[in-house]
């Protein structure tokens, strides 16, 4: 099958599975801050969860490319890809660095839906983005790891098993690099939770199922470790630009909506005699968010075939993560603005959506900290932090 022909058939799946989850589904659970359990299983059962797994592991093999059509068409049904993404972008960290009785033990179940792999652990409160200086520290002792620190923003811990977290084993005053001294362990969080770790839930201006984490001497055996100690720093970025491309992917379904229906919407509404999208200042907004989150895409697209080609991509994955981000957020705004007052009224989504949307020029990554990656190692700036 060609990828056109597969791309064709994924977005068709993934868009007959979520017209059993309308509007109304992720309304209620906006209001009740609630996760979307059914939906999540759902996406499991089918199998679209494990699209980046190896089939020898019991998933589909495919590649960033395809997971990103995945987590796009959520978002352009009106669902949010929030609450399962974390699988996608996680994936590579264990299929690359994992051990053979790590990725033996784990991925089949998680391609099975047994075990959930949905919660990324990195955000610190004092030290941000600033991810080299985070303070968490894993001490060995004996056969075990001692955890004690503090995370925040670590979303859907309390609806995952299994928790990637990124420690400190070496004080930052004993690394030759200041990228040194930082390892991954795989936490298994159904026996932490309670024995040394604490989840605290968060609540937000979207329904995100975000928590902050407190690790008070909770044990995690050394076989948790992925990859090398010391060596996490280098697997977080690896990882990266998968998670900057299959979020640029998610934000072109966002915009893709947010224009859907603005568009309709402009047709319908007629005040002084006429549709309102007749007039211009009406019309262009939304014209003007096609024409963005469509450039957005052909950047998000070029990124992904280099991704998937094992080709260095660091430029085109954070260039496609700000130009998607950016014009997603266009695009809430002109649908804001074209829905008028319904544009803020609960029963017309836009507002949800509009709330959603807006964490992707701040969260994985902020808009700021892309500028600075593309000032210095694409044009060749000074460092500015
Ligand atoms: C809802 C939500 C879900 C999240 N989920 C997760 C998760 O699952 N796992 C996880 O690890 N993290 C998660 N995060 C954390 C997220 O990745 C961080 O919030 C983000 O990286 C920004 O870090 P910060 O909030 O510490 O901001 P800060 O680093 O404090 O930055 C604040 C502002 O200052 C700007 N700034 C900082 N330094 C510079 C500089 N040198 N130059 C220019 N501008 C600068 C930033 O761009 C930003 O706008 C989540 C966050 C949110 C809000």
């Amino acid at each position: 099958m060609s990828d056109v022909e597969l791309h064709k058939d994924l977005r068709a799946g993934v868009r007959e599975l979520c017209r059993s989850f309308p509007d109304t589904y992720w309304r209620e659970l906006d209001a009740r801050r609630g996760y979307p359990d059914t939906f999540v299983r759902a996406l499991t059962d089918a199998g679209y969860l494990a699209a980046l797994i190896p089939e020898e592991f019991g998933g589909s093999g495919l590649g960033v490319a395809e997971a990103s059509v995945i987590l796009e068409e959520i978002n352009r049904s009106g669902g949010n890809s929030g609450a399962c993404h974390a699988q996608m972008y996680t994936m590579g960290t264990l299929l690359r660095h994992g051990s053979d009785a790590q990725k033996r033990g784990y991925l089949p179940a998680i391609a099975s839906g047994e075990l959930r792999l949905q919660a990324f652990g990195v955000s610190e409160p004092t030290t941000g983005s600033d991810t080299t200086q985070l303070k968490t520290t894993a001490v060995r002792k004996g056969d075990v790891y001692v955890v004690r620190g503090q995370k925040i923003w670590i979303s859907r811990a309390e609806h995952s098993d299994l928790l990637l977290l990124v420690v400190r084993t070496t004080p930052p005053d004993q690394v030759k690099k200041r990228t040194d001294g930082l390892s991954m362990l795989l936490v298994d969080l159904r026996k932490a939770v309670g024995h040394g770790l604490t989840i605290r839930p968060i609540r937000t201006m979207m329904n995100h199922a975000t928590t902050e984490l407190f690790f008070d001497d909770l044990e995690v055996p050394v076989d948790a470790l992925v990859g090398e100690e010391g060596k996490g720093f280098r697997y977080l970025i690896d990882g990266l630009n998968a998670e900057r491309i299959l979020i640029a992917a998610e934000c072109v379904g966002d915009g893709r909506w947010f224009i859907e229906r603005a568009t309709k919407y402009a047709n319908d509404r007629v005040v002084f005699g006429r549709p309102i999208g007749q007039n211009q200042g009406v019309q262009f907004p939304i014209a003007r968010a096609h024409v963005n989150v469509e450039a957005a895409d052909l950047m998000r697209i070029r990124a992904a075939e280099l991704f998937d080609r094992g080709e260095p991509c660091g430029a085109e994955a954070n260039m496609a993560k700000l130009l998607a981000a950016d014009a997603s957020w266009e695009a809430a705004n002109a649908a804001v603005q074209t829905f008028g007052g319904f544009g803020f009224a609960e029963d017309y989504d836009i507002e949800r959506k509009f709330r959603e949307t807006r964490l992707y020029s701040v969260a994985p990554i902020s808009t700021n900290l892309i500028l600075t990656y593309v000032a210095e190692h694409v044009l060749g700036l000074p460092r500015s932090y």
